[in-house]
């Protein structure tokens, strides 16, 4: 894997650390857990986009774009994170937000709603849940290109084989680390959301044919429909970077089993793992991701189905923490 061979961004000074939770370690009864810490990647409040955002930002540069459009959730830390970026770029971000919880939508929204407003987007559209949100995205661009502008789309979640390659990066980074460390890893959890982190890192391992099982905690679909979109993406990112060694289809593990009533709906098990890691490590997790992926690890640990020393990849998202403080209470 020569990840050097394509545009890049930085936006986050050297790398995230790994450090153990001794403490939660020390509360489960082992195994030794150790954290990835992308929370404190770089741009504003950091998290897993950050990375995407380093090679889609670099190719809507080359493209001479002068406004990046997105879309995400009405919380969502993606169109914060690219927003972040197009701010740093100079350029304009317009964002398309998808109401998944119906009327959930408030303007003056504490969170990452705030955060859009204080970064100064540009202009937002609130689209009902199950709309077509890419057909959406391509009218604010046509809008734009008739006035003369050059509008660049990036995908929900940064996840195509672009935004991709961040987490690619982000298995490289990992497994040096880790040697560097003198720390064998048996198994590595994250969350699995629209893909490109999973497959990413997925990609990453098998390109330097590493073998360690990688984990998905899927937050929105259920299990075959995630583990499908995952693969299909292992696939385009895998012919990009023209690996001899692609991910098997069997490689994608994906449990569907701690999502509740759906995506960003709260559930018990998410805010007791989001108290438990602020009580022990005194690290945030965030309601919609990484809570509900630390109480799948927390269950899978618990049941046996998790062995060895185990990595869980922090991807950030605290911000949506302030936007359901009463969830907590
Ligand atoms: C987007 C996001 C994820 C999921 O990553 P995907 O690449 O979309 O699967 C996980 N955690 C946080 C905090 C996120 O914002």
């Amino acid at each position: 894997m020569n990840l050097a061979q394509f545009p890049r961004r930085r936006y986050t000074a050297g790398f995230t650390p790994i450090e153990k939770l001794e403490n939660l370690t020390r509360y489960l009864g082992g195994p030794d857990i150790y954290m990835k810490r992308d929370d404190l990647l770089g741009l504003a409040a950091g998290g897993n986009k950050t990375r995407k955002l380093e090679f889609l930002m670099a190719d809507a540069l080359e493209q001479r774009a002068d406004t990046v459009i997105t879309c995400g959730a009405v919380q969502s830390n993606h169109c914060r994170l690219t927003l972040a970026a197009a701010v740093k770029e100079g350029v304009k971000c317009q964002l398309v937000l998808e109401q998944r919880v119906p009327g959930s939508y408030n303007e003056d929204a504490s969170g990452n709603n705030f955060l859009y407003n204080l970064m100064g987007v540009e202009k937002i559209y609130v689209v009902d849940g199950g709309s077509d949100v890419a057909g959406k995205m391509r009218a604010v661009a046509d809008e734009l290109i008739a006035k003369g502008r050059k509008p660049y789309i990036s995908p929900g979640g940064g996840s195509n084989e672009i935004g991709a390659l961040g987490y690619a990066s982000c298995a490289q980074e990992t497994l040096a680390q880790l040697f560097d460390m003198g720390v064998k890893v048996d198994n590595i959890v994250l969350t699995s959301g629209s893909a490109g982190t999973h497959a990413g890192f997925l990609t990453g391992i098998a390109g330097m044919n590493a073998g360690i099982p990688v984990t998905g905690i899927g937050i929105n679909k259920g299990r075959d429909a995630q583990t499908e979109s995952v693969y299909n993406l292992c696939v385009k990112l895998g012919d990009k970077l023209g690996l001899k060694t692609p991910v098997d289809k069997s490689d994608v593990i994906v449990f569907d089993d701690y999502i509740g009533d759906g995506y960003s709906r709260p559930t018990q098990g998410m805010v007791e793992a989001v108290k438990l890691l602020a009580r022990t490590e005194a690290i945030l997790l965030d309601p919609v991701y990484t809570g509900k992926a630390m109480h799948g690890m927390i269950d899978l640990i618990k049941k046996g189905i998790l062995t060895g020393t185990v990595l869980f990849l922090h991807t950030g998202g605290s911000p949506a923490l302030y936007a359901y403080q009463k969830e907590f209470m």
